[in-house]
C-alpha cells in the first residue's frame, strides 16, 4: 500500500465481469464497458490509464475507487534440469506468495498458493513454519496464473491449487479465483485442468460438493491409519481418518469425480506393507487415486524419502491405481513453500 487512500479503494480484480457491470449501471455508465475493462485486467494491465478504449473520465472515476497493483517478482528461480520455473511474488502490502510453473507433455501448469504462509502445521512441510499471516484475495491467487503466464511467456492450461495454504480454509476467495479464472472471458481455464488440493477439512469438502464442480479434489492422505496421520498431520486430530473417507465417499457420489489421494513417503514412518495394506482398502470403496510423492528434504528435519517405486508396485498390486508424481524443479526449491522459508531467513526473520 503505498498511500491510506490505497486503503479505501476496491480490489476490481476480483471482480466478475457481471459485478464491474453492475458497478458501471450504478454510476450512470453503460453495462457493456465491463466487457471491455475486464479484458483489459485479463490481459494484466497496470493501470486504467492503458484502457485505452475506455474515456479518460471513466478512467479516472474507476482509479479514484479501485485498485490494480500487480505482483512484483521477488525472486525467480529456473531449474536447469527440467525448466521449471519458481516465483516469489510480494503483494501489495509486502507480503510474499510463491508459485510454481511446470511444463508437462500435456501442458503448462501453474501451482499456486492460497494462503501467506499456513496453520495446519504438518511436521514434514516448508509452508507452515511461521503460521498462517493471512488468505490470499481472490485477484492475488489469479495474479499468480496471469503474471507467471505473461513473465515466462508460457501459456497455461492447467493449474493446481497446491501452493502455500490450505485452499478450503480460505473457502469463498478460492471458489470466487476458480470462477474468475475459469469465466470465458478471462483466462478461461476448464475446471476440469484444475486440481485443489486439501489436508481434509471434512465440512469443507462437505461444502464443496454442493457446488458439483469438474475439478480434480486432492486430499493430502500421507497415512492411512490415525496414529501415524495424527503424527504428521494435526489436522487428523480433528477430523480422523474414517471421518475423511466418508466425506470422500460422499463427494465422489455427489460429483462424480474421482478423488486423488497425495502420498509423500517418508521412510519408516508410512511406507510398511500393513500400511500399502490398509491404504488401499480406504482406496477400494471410491476408486481413489494414489499419488506418492517422494518426499522432498526440509533443512533440519530427520525425515527421509521412502521407496517411491516399491511402494506403489505394492498397492498396483493390490488393484490400486497408483502413481509416483515426477519430481521437477528439484534443483531450485520447488517445493511448496521453500522459497518463502529461504528468503525469510536470509532476511533475518
Ligand atoms: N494445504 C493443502 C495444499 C498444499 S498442497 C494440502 O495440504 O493439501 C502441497 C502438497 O505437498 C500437500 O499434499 C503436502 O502435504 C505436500 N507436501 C508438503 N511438504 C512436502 C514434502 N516435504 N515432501 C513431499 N510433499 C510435501
Amino acid at each position: 500500500m503505498q498511500n491510506a487512500e490505497k486503503e479505501i479503494k476496491r480490489d476490481i480484480k476480483s471482480m466478475l465481469p457481471e459485478e464491474i457491470g453492475e458497478y458501471l449501471v450504478s454510476i450512470g455508465e453503460k453495462k457493456f464497458r465491463a466487457g471491455q475493462i475486464f479484458k483489459w485486467l485479463t490481459m494484466g494491465v497496470g493501470s486504467f490509464d492503458e484502457m485505452s478504449n475506455i474515456s479518460k473520465a471513466l478512467r479516472e472515476r474507476l482509479d479514484s475507487e479501485f485498485y490494480i497493483v500487480p505482483p512484483k517478482v521477488i525472486r525467480k528461480q529456473q531449474s536447469a534440469i527440467d525448466g521449471t520455473i519458481k516465483y516469489l511474488w510480494q503483494l501489495r502490502d509486502g507480503n510474499a506468495v510463491e508459485s510454481v510453473l511446470m511444463k508437462y507433455e500435456h501442458g503448462n501448469t501453474a501451482c499456486v498458493s492460497s494462503q501467506v504462509g499456513c496453520r495446519q502445521g504438518c511436521i514434514f512441510c516448508a509452508s507452515t513454519g511461521s503460521g498462517l499471516v493471512r488468505n490470499l484475495t481472490a485477484s492475488e491467487i489469479l495474479d499468480q496464473v496471469r503474471y507467471t503466464e505473461l513473465d515466462s511467456g508460457e501459456k497455461i492450461s492447467n493449474i493446481v491449487l497446491m501452493g502455500i495454504g490450505e485452499p478450503l480454509e480460505n473457502f469463498d476467495n478460492v471458489m470466487r479465483f476458480l470462477q474468475l479464472v475459469n469465466h470465458k472471458d478471462g483466462m478461461n481455464i476448464g475446471m476440469r485442468h484444475i486440481s485443489l488440493s486439501t489436508c481434509g477439512l471434512t465440512e469443507r469438502i462437505d461444502k464443496l460438493s454442493e457446488y458439483d464442480l469438474q475439478l480434480t479434489l486432492s486430499i493430502s492422505l500421507h497415512a492411512p491409519d490415525d496414529e501415524t496421520r495424527s503424527k504428521l498431520m494435526p489436522i487428523n486430530k480433528k477430523h480422523n481418518v474414517a471421518q475423511l473417507m466418508s466425506a470422500c465417499r460422499a463427494y465422489y457420489e455427489k460429483t462424480g469425480r474421482r478423488i486423488s489421494f497425495e502420498y509423500a513417503l517418508i521412510d519408516g514412518v508410512n511406507d510398511s506393507p500393513e500400511q500399502a495394506k490398509l491404504l488401499a482398502k480406504l482406496m477400494k470403496p471410491i476408486g481413489g487415486h494414489v499419488n506418492i510423492i517422494p518426499l522432498n528434504n526440509i533443512e533440519g528435519s530427520p525425515l527421509k524419502p521412502g521407496d517411491a517405486k516399491a511402494f506403489m508396485n505394492r498397492l498396483c498390486d493390490m488393484g490400486v491405481n497408483a502413481t509416483v508424481r515426477r519430481r521437477l524443479g528439484s534443483d531450485i526449491d520447488a517445493a511448496c513453500g521453500q522459497l518463502r522459508r529461504k528468503t525469510a531467513k536470509e532476511n533475518g526473520n
